[in-house]
């Protein structure tokens, strides 16, 4: 059994346990939700006043050339693109997740016409499904979303593009992105990965890995703030004839030639679509640069302990079945069934213990290596154990659901 010492110790020798001090945590709290909403770093607050007060205050308008605010989602993408392993130039930041994925899906359909089927997996995140699911009905031109427990064995001449969330929102489990994305391509489909829950918290490698197209989420690993902006990632193969199903004058070549028709910006630039919410960007910035400065081997190995320590704890504790998987197809949380997790939930997040639910019985807890301590583990499965033990989740407060769980 492993013992609080232990963990004290790997605390002691953590290589990245100096960025800990470059978030702003609130005393008392073990953060176990960094794959929801990643946590505030240190020098975000003063980055935004600074856009807010300097540059919007005081340049007003001259700021999109002054301070670059027109290249941000560029440079934002650009950065994204470094953790994401993705082709120079095929990345950039805009809109939400649900958002891009209308777009690549939407783009993935043009480029193989006489294909009527969207892939996907049983259990993907709802978002994906609902989007592709109002895509096919707007097309009106008999696309179906086929969504089937092992899609890979699925996979036929029908198939425009397999779109698969690379990990599970739920279990934490990994898809393996090359094998994938090589069955996808036998089969003369495209490959859509959403990244939402691997982007700074796994290695990617989406261009040596054959991933086409992919999107994903700004606030959860890359800890850029509530809603911000998310990317998207199209490979160079196919961005000569990217049809976007929705084109703005962002995305025109010379926005200010303002020309009557639509001629694409070269390359996924073609994919910004409106003006590019700054503030939200400036946010998000900071939180890819400190993610940049990380060295993902550390970071993966630390994720892999965190969970392994995570698991082989709660194995002590009857009622809660884990749903994870124990190899290295783990990403980087954990999550358990137990048919009373709602209010047990609450009641650890009532001792500063902050982890979430999801629905029917699930409680999930994210593993941010950047900022969380091996000992924070420990501390948490205690917490735990002890509502168990005293019954303390069975009071009325904690039985009442709120509209975010
Ligand atoms: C979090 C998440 C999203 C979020 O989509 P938004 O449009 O940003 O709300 C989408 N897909 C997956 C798989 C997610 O985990």
């Amino acid at each position: 059994m492993i013992d609080r010492a232990t963990l004290a110790a790997r605390d002691a020798a953590d290589p990245l346990a100096p960025f800990r001090d470059r978030f702003t945590l609130p005393e008392g709290v073990i953060y176990l939700d960094g794959n929801s909403l990643g946590a505030l770093p240190r020098a975000t607050p003063e980055r935004v006043a600074q856009v807010v007060t300097q540059e919007w205050g005081t340049s007003l308008i001259r700021a999109w050339n002054a301070h670059g605010w027109i290249d941000l989602a560029q440079r934002v993408g650009e950065k994204i693109g470094r953790l994401i392993g993705a082709a120079p130039g095929s990345t950039i930041v805009a809109d939400s997740t649900s958002i891009n994925l209308f777009k690549l899906l939407g783009a993935a359909l043009a480029a193989r016409p006489g294909r009527h089927t969207i892939l996907t997996e049983t259990g993907n995140f709802p978002t994906d499904l609902y989007v592709a699911d109002g895509l096919t009905r707007l097309l009106g031109r008999g696309h179906q979303v086929r969504a089937v427990d092992d899609p890979v064995a699925a996979l036929d001449d029908d198939v425009a593009v397999l779109m698969l969330t690379h990990v599970n929102y739920r279990t934490g489990a990994m898809h393996d992105m090359a094998s994938i994305s090589r069955a996808a391509h036998a089969a003369g489909a495209l490959v859509l990965w959403d990244l939402s829950h691997s982007v700074g918290a796994v290695p990617l490698a989406l261009a040596a890995d054959g991933a086409d197209l992919a999107v994903g989420c700004g606030y959860k690993f890359l800890n850029g703030g509530p809603g911000a902006p998310a990317f998207l990632s199209v490979s160079p193969a196919l961005q000569a004839d990217l049809r976007l199903p929705i084109t703005g004058w962002l995305g025109h070549a010379a926005p200010f030639d303002f020309a009557p028709d639509f001629r694409p910006a070269g390359g996924v630039a073609a994919a910004v679509v409106g003006t590019p919410p700054v503030l939200s960007l400036a946010a998000l910035e900071v939180g890819v640069d400190l993610m940049l400065e990380a060295p993902m081997p550390a970071l993966r190995e630390k994720s892999l302990r965190l969970g392994e320590s995570f698991l082989a704890l709660m194995d002590a504790l009857p009622g809660f079945v884990p749903i994870t998987p124990r190899d290295t197809t783990r990403a980087s949380q954990v999550a358990f069934r137990h048919p009373d997790g709602y209010a047990i939930m609450q009641a650890l997040i009532a001792r500063g213990i902050i982890g979430d639910f999801r629905a029917p019985d699930i409680l999930r807890f994210g593993l941010a290596p950047l900022y969380l301590r091996h000992v924070d583990v420990w501390d948490a499965v205690a917490a735990l154990r002890d509502i168990m033990r005293s019954g303390a989740w069975r009071d009325a407060a904690f039985q009442h659901r709120q509209a975010v769980t």
